[in-house]
């Protein structure tokens, strides 16, 4: 059941995030977006809610504990109790590790590695004492699959799928029920490759892109699919791309 759930939807101004939250509004659940650019998120809660839908933001840099928190707080505080988070986040400044673009190197680290710890970090005891709770996270086929250029932000989706499989088995161990989900996009169009810096990288995966790329709605349908299960029943895995995309 989606209607009713309290759900944070993390890097929610754009692309698949902003693309869930919108599908998730339309089908009854309280929305809560979270992203750093809070006038795209007031932008996108004004329009769910103008089209009868419910929906906050607040602004929320992944990588700061405090912001994690915060959100869950406000969550808890507008609808009073929180059902799900979808941990979506993510930057991908993909290059060749010889290009020795390291300060990159260390924000794939932090947004996609640490801010997937600040949110579970933040949700966890909550989940844990209510004995229920849906984590979702957005890995992607670079976390599946090895591909030059990609070595750290393959290494940060290696990351989260190790991590939500782990949360899965101790959430079973434990009998706390809650839910863990990881999905594995292949070429969604949005504005991830905007994240790009290195020239040559940009221009070879915008050309990828524009052969196969399909719409961020794709995405938005599994988490959907996801949540809408029965609560003793936890989806484990998605990997979801273009038909026509070899991977
Ligand atoms: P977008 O660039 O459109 O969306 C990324 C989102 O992350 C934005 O809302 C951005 O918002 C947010 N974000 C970035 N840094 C932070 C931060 N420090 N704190 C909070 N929010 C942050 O790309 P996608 O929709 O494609 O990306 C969503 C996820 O999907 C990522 O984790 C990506 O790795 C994954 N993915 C995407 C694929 C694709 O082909 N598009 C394939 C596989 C996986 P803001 O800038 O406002 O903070």
């Amino acid at each position: 059941m989606i209607e009713d759930k309290v759900i944070i939807v993390t890097g929610a101004s754009s692309g698949i995030g902003e693309a869930t939250a919108r599908l998730l509004a339309r089908q009854g659940a309280n929305i809560v977006l979270g992203a750093r650019r809070d006038d795209k998120l007031k932008q996108i809660a004004v329009e769910i809610e103008t089209n009868g839908g419910r929906a906050i933001y607040r602004q929320l840099d992944v990588t700061s504990q405090a912001d994690n928190d915060a959100i869950v707080k406000l969550a808890k505080d507008t609808f009073g109790r929180i059902d799900a988070i979808f941990l979506n986040a993510g930057l991908m400044p993909n290059s060749p590790l010889s290009a020795m673009r390291t300060h990159e190197w260390h924000q794939m680290v932090d947004v996609n590695i640490k801010g997937v710890l600040n949110g579970v970090a933040a949700v966890l005891p909550a989940f844990t004492e209510q004995k229920s709770g849906h984590v979702i996270a957005n890995s992607s086929v670079a976390g599946l699959k090895a591909y030059p250029g990609g070595a750290v932000y393959g290494g940060t989706k290696w990351f989260v799928k190790d991590f939500m499989e782990v949360l899965r088995m101790e959430a079973a161990q434990e009998g706390t029920n809650i839910r863990a989900t990881t999905i594995y996009p292949a070429a969604i169009n949005t504005e991830l490759l905007g994240t790009i810096s290195h020239a040559g990288m940009a221009d070879a995966m915008q050309k990828t892109y524009d052969k196969y790329g399909i719409a961020p709605e794709r995405i938005a349908n599994v988490v959907a699919f996801a949540i809408d299960q029965p609560e003793d029943t936890t989806i484990n895995e998605f990997t979801v791309g273009p038909a026509n995309q070899p991977w």
